[in-house]
Parts: structure tokens; C-alpha cells; sequence
């Protein structure tokens, strides 16, 4: 990073910098790991980069299926060119398999195949916990219009087509994953902060271990070891993947 960058935002995983194009920032995929809305912090060595070259790969097939992402390019092993926009504060989770808080709030057993993906709508909010929305509070806090919220859920629902698709091609079950989008200039909206095995439930398919086919930040948050090299696998086979 120049020194002359201007860090304007600091996140949990990312660092955003201007540059001198208003129109264009920097995203800095750090090596911090935190889960439990940061009451768990942690390191995982190679990380940035990794989450870096994965989400860069993903948003590149994303765009050439059509979906506007804010991607530009990759800049250094750990710096990604973005186009500046301002996050809807929504975070979009698609699920395909039962698995984290849907097993939790449910009591749906985890590992169930959904039969058909669900979209849910949680509000970005740190202080409250990113609570899980209803269609009446998303029309009551008004953070996106029904116009955009409609934009939204079919974006998310063909992200998860092109993904599912992509990963299966890898030997990688999508089980669910968290998307955030963003307004540009121009009222656009873009699919933007990433995509990787940090916003990801990852199975290796074929794995029927419970625990040995976890590919993602499940195995940070549940301390179940080999973290980098499940991130490392991911990477290795996104990389060399159809
Ligand atoms: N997720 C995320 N950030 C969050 C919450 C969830 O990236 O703040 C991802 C998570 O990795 C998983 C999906 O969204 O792939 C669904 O997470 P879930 O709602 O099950 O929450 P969890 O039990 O993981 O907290």
C-alpha cells in the first residue's frame, strides 16, 4: 500500500483505501480471523491473500455470467481493485443445506438439503447483533427500496446458480453464504465485500465426515484445527477449477 493511500474504512477482514479516482478504491484482504460478532479473534496465517485470490476468481466468473460485481482487478497478492460504492447495510445469506444458525433457530438437522435454496435478509448492525429481518421490518427500516430488494433477492438467487454450479465442478458442496451489495454512482447495484471460505459454508463433496470435509471458517470458530489448509485447498481448487 502507497503511503499517500488514505485508509477510509477499517472492517474486521478488509481495509478500504481511497485512490485518486473517486470513483475507485482499494480493498486490503487482511490475515484477521473473527467470528461471534468479533468475541472470538485469531490470525490465520496466508489468509488475506488467499481470500483475496478466491473472491477475485469467484467475482470474475460472476461477471462473466452476467452479474455486475465491483470488481476491477487484483492489484497485489492481497489488494483488490474495487469501484466505490455505498454498502446496503443487508447481509444476504442463500442457503442450499441446513447447517449454523438455521439449524440453531429451527431445529432443522444439520446437513439437510433444502428443496429448494431460501434467501434471508439480516441487518448489518454489529451493536445488534445482525439481526435476522422480517419482510415488514426490511420495509420498515427502509434500507434499500422494494425496488432494490427485489434487484437483490434475484441476484442472490443467481449467484448461488453460478456458485453451486462452479464449486460442484471443484468437488465442493456450497452449503450457504453470506453476499453484501452496493449502490454505485448511478444507482447501480453491485455485488460487492467478497466472497471466500470466510463467508462461506465449504464441504468437500464425497467427504462424509462431518468434520474432515469443513473447508471454511467453521474450523476457526469451532477450533477444529488445520484452518490455513483448508483455505489453501479451496484456493488450489477454485484456481484450478472449470
Ligand atoms: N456469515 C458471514 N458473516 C456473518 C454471518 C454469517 O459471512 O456475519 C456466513 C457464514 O459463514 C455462513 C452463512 O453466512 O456461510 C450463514 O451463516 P449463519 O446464519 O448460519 O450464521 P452462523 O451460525 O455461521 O453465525
Amino acid at each position: 500500500m502507497q503511503d499517500s493511500s488514505k485508509k477510509i474504512y477499517e472492517g474486521k477482514a478488509k481495509i478500504i483505501y481511497e485512490t485518486e479516482n473517486p470513483d475507485v478504491l482499494i480493498s486490503y484482504f487482511k490475515d484477521d480471523a473473527t467470528a461471534f460478532n468479533a468475541q472470538k479473534r485469531g490470525m490465520i496465517v496466508g489468509k488475506g491473500e488467499m481470500n483475496c485470490r478466491i473472491a477475485s476468481h469467484l467475482f470474475q466468473l460472476l461477471e462473466s455470467r452476467g452479474i455486475d460485481t465491483h470488481y476491477i482487478d487484483r492489484l497485489t497478492a492481497n489488494e483488490m481493485l474495487i469501484k466505490a460504492v455505498e454498502i446496503v447495510p443487508l447481509e444476504v445469506i442463500v442457503r442450499n443445506i441446513a447447517a449454523g444458525s438455521l439449524c440453531k433457530q429451527t431445529g432443522l438437522p444439520e446437513g439437510l438439503h433444502l428443496p429448494q435454496p431460501i434467501v434471508e435478509y439480516c441487518y448489518k448492525s454489529d451493536s445488534l447483533g445482525d439481526p435476522l429481518l422480517t419482510d415488514d421490518r426490511l420495509a420498515l427500516l427502509n434500507v434499500a427500496t422494494p425496488a432494490e430488494v427485489a434487484t437483490i433477492g434475484s441476484l442472490a438467487r443467481r449467484v448461488n446458480e453460478v456458485l453451486t454450479d462452479f464449486f460442484a465442478k471443484c468437488g465442493i458442496v456450497l452449503v450457504d453464504f453470506k453476499i453484501e451489495f452496493g449502490r454505485d454512482r448511478t444507482g447501480n447495484i453491485l455485488l460487492a465485500d467478497e466472497i471466500s471460505p470466510d463467508s462461506c459454508r465449504l464441504w468437500l463433496a464425497n467427504e462424509p465426515d462431518p468434520v474432515l470435509r469443513i473447508l471454511d471458517k467453521d474450523r476457526f470458530r469451532r477450533d477444529l484445527g488445520n484452518v490455513e489448509g483448508a483455505y489453501r485447498e479451496v484456493l488450489r481448487r477454485v484456481e484450478g477449477g472449470a
